[in-house]
């Protein structure tokens, strides 16, 4: 059981999250680089180190490659132990504690308390498609700048505007996901 994630609130608080995330939004300059990256194998690995290392001090990020963070309050769900997508399992306690490690919170209750303390608590309505294990250890910036992770929700959950910082593609002339 020790091997299995704990469940993890963000460092910064969701304010900043929200506030901050329109930054990596993708644009000409994003694109560029995550071309370039990928065209350089050896600063792929450099940059995608840097974002493991950024992204599990800030969310306790597991580098699944297919980042659902705009989606979850920015609460990281594969720090769940049970690593659920699609909100808590039936075990959180009524004072909101972990299942597999009571005493500490439910991550799903975090990623709704912060969705909601920015007004995105429709967002984790969002259904996640199943976690694409071969994208484990990728980069989700690259993936997320080349339009390749725009299918990580379904489109027939009944919620019309995508989480916060997702455009799909035709407003942004990228290329089609590859999967
Ligand atoms: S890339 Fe995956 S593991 Fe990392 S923060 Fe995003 S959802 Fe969590």
């Amino acid at each position: 059981m020790s091997d299995l994630p704990h469940p993890t609130a963000p460092r910064p608080t969701a304010r900043a999250t929200y506030r901050l995330a329109p930054v990596l939004r993708p644009r000409g300059a994003h694109r560029r680089l995550a071309g370039w990256l990928e065209r350089s194998p050896r600063a792929l690995r450099v940059f995608t180190t840097s974002e493991r290392r950024s992204k599990e001090r800030l969310f306790g990020c597991r580098m699944c490659g297919q980042c659902a963070l705009p989606a979850t309050g920015y609460a990281c769900p594969m720090t769940c132990p049970k690593q659920l997508r699609n909100g808590p399992c039936g075990g959180v306690s009524p004072l909101g504690e972990c299942e597999v490690y009571p005493g500490e919170r439910c991550v799903w209750l975090i990623a709704h308390e912060r969705a909601e303390s920015a007004g995105r608590a429709a967002d984790l309505a969002r259904l996640q498609r199943p976690v694409d294990h071969r994208l484990a250890g990728t980069s989700s910036w690259v993936s997320y700048w080349l339009g390749r992770d725009e299918h990580l929700w379904t489109g027939d959950d009944g919620l019309a505007a995508p989480p916060a910082v997702h455009r799909p593609s035709v407003d942004l002339g990228l290329p089609r996901v590859r999967r």
